[in-house]
């Protein structure tokens, strides 16, 4: 279902670009500006089996769309320059912010060199518990348990049920399948018993991932002290922000926060929601991310900034730059707004 959903997007993005339509809904939809959302950047990997793909794009890839902003003079700047254009109004010139969520190696060993070649500023987010080496990255940690499984029961909404991972098509579905179930339970501790579950089963050290993936709170301090790089905020645990209750969503948004700034020292007043969809972050997080003083905080919803968006710093919507679609003839759609107002029906606000 996911491979279908992709190959109708794709095709939707190609649609876009060979009809030219991208041109013409670009001056009702193209914003003053976009807030790219990134994870990895890092050389493609071969093998079948990559159902995480989309959170990775090759720095190929992100030197592209970096010189085709810069060929079409869009200025990129940093959150702080976002916060002051909206607030001010400031709209004499198209803008794009690039982001990164979860705080990986990869963006410091393979982004930064690309950035810096074109003096781009960047932000990332980070979950402290990820800085710490203690968090859960149990997407990945069930791409490696299907990976090296042939099959695999899991309890499925009650019900004990084996599922088949012995090829590349299997393993994909399989995964589709219980990533939805993870994410559809309801405590966050269901969710870690179930992956500590499978992960002990499979013999894979889930504790490994994070620490080997992600840099430490050491390794963060000199890589904020780049003058191209802000650190923001991402929760404690990467934990669905809207399935808390509203003081546990709060404590893991100031103390994420107070965490990140120690390592950093110095403030941190911007915060991706973690996963950022509808389902993870809506008006009550939007508004506890404003009560917690954050000056913007972006989803994943996607859209690009309008002169509006100033009335929603809380609630910013953000262009993903998926590693499924790294053809560079779909930039132009990207970044005329195009593609992203036919995902959200051609609203320029989202924030309900
Ligand atoms: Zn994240």
């Amino acid at each position: 279902m996911k491979q279908f959903r992709n190959n109708v997007i794709r095709a939707g993005l190609g649609a876009l670009y060979f009809t030219g339509a991208h041109h013409l809904l670009r001056p009702i939809f193209a914003g003053v500006g976009a807030i790219f959302m990134l994870h990895h950047v890092r050389p493609h990997r071969s093998g079948e089996f990559q159902p995480n793909r989309h959170l990775e794009v090759a720095p190929e890839f992100l030197r592209a769309m970096l010189s085709h902003l810069r060929s079409h003079d869009i200025d990129i700047i940093t959150m702080d320059e976002l916060h002051r254009r909206l607030t001010e109004r400031d709209f004499s010139r198209r803008f794009a912010c690039f982001t990164f969520d979860d705080g990986y190696r990869d963006n410091r060993d393979f982004a930064l060199p690309v950035m810096r070649e074109f003096e781009a500023p960047f932000t990332v987010h980070v979950a402290s518990d990820f800085a710490q080496g203690v968090g859960h990255l149990w997407w990945i940690a069930l791409e490696m348990v299907i990976a090296r499984a042939s099959s695999i029961d899991a309890e499925i909404g009650g019900i004990a049920t084996r599922l088949d991972t012995s090829t590349p098509a299997a393993k994909q579905a399989a995964f589709d399948r219980l990533h939805d179930w993870l994410r559809g339970l309801q405590g966050g501790d269901d969710l870690k018993r179930e992956i500590s579950m499978l992960c002990g089963r499979h013999g894979v050290d889930e504790a490994a991932i994070c620490r080997e993936l992600c840099m430490s709170f050491d390794e963060l301090k000199p890589f904020a002290d780049d003058p191209l790089i802000g650190i923001g905020a991402h929760s404690v645990t990467h934990c669905n922000l809207a399935r808390q209750a509203p003081e546990v969503a709060s404590q893991e948004l100031a103390v994420g926060r107070e965490r990140i700034e120690n390592a950093v020292q110095r403030p941190v007043v911007h915060l991706a929601y973690p996963y950022g969809d509808r389902l993870a972050a809506g008006p009550r997080e939007f508004a506890l991310a404003k009560a917690a003083g954050f000056r913007t905080a972006v989803t994943t919803r996607p859209g690009m900034i309008f002169p509006e968006s100033a009335g929603y710093l809380t609630a910013l919507p953000r262009v993903s730059l998926n590693g499924n679609y790294q053809d560079k003839r779909i930039l132009p759609v990207l970044t005329s707004g195009a593609a992203t107002a036919m995902w959200n029906g051609f609203r320029r606000v989202d924030a309900a």
